[in-house]
């Protein structure tokens, strides 16, 4: 018992390819491509993937486009949000490359002092 979505992309039906003509004889119709439920759920789950809805990217993108409003409408984000963290600065050895700088032209491996930034999480409770 497979279940089967139509593609959610609005312009899904107007693409021109093989795997959307339907009908016989001479007229024809382009229709939106059917999606079997799960056909990259390679994790076995019960998850909801934009896959299951769109055929490609391109769909999932024109869907995007013309529901953006309503979509931001849902969850809409009036304010930033923050996560602690702990940030610490290391300094190690680097090099960088001078290009036709040796004796002979050649490239020279210079050694600095760099610093680096890193981001420790914290516990929020
Ligand atoms: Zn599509």
């Amino acid at each position: 018992m497979s279940n089967y979505n139509w593609c959610h992309g609005p312009e899904c039906h107007t693409q021109h390819t093989q795997s959307r003509i339907r009908g016989s004889g001479r007229d024809k119709v382009l229709r939106t491509i059917k999606i079997k439920q799960g056909r990259y759920n390679y994790n076995n789950d019960n998850s909801l993937y934009w896959y299951d809805y769109f055929c490609n990217q391109s769909c999932l993108m024109d869907f995007i486009r013309e529901h953006l409003t309503s979509v931001i409408a849902i969850a809409p984000r009036r304010e930033a949000q923050e996560t602690p963290v702990k940030v610490e600065k290391e300094k190690y050895e680097n090099y960088r490359y001078e290009w036709n700088s040796g004796v002979n032209n050649e490239t020279v491996r210079v050694p600095y002092q760099a610093t680096r930034t890193i981001i420790k999480s914290v516990d929020n409770d």
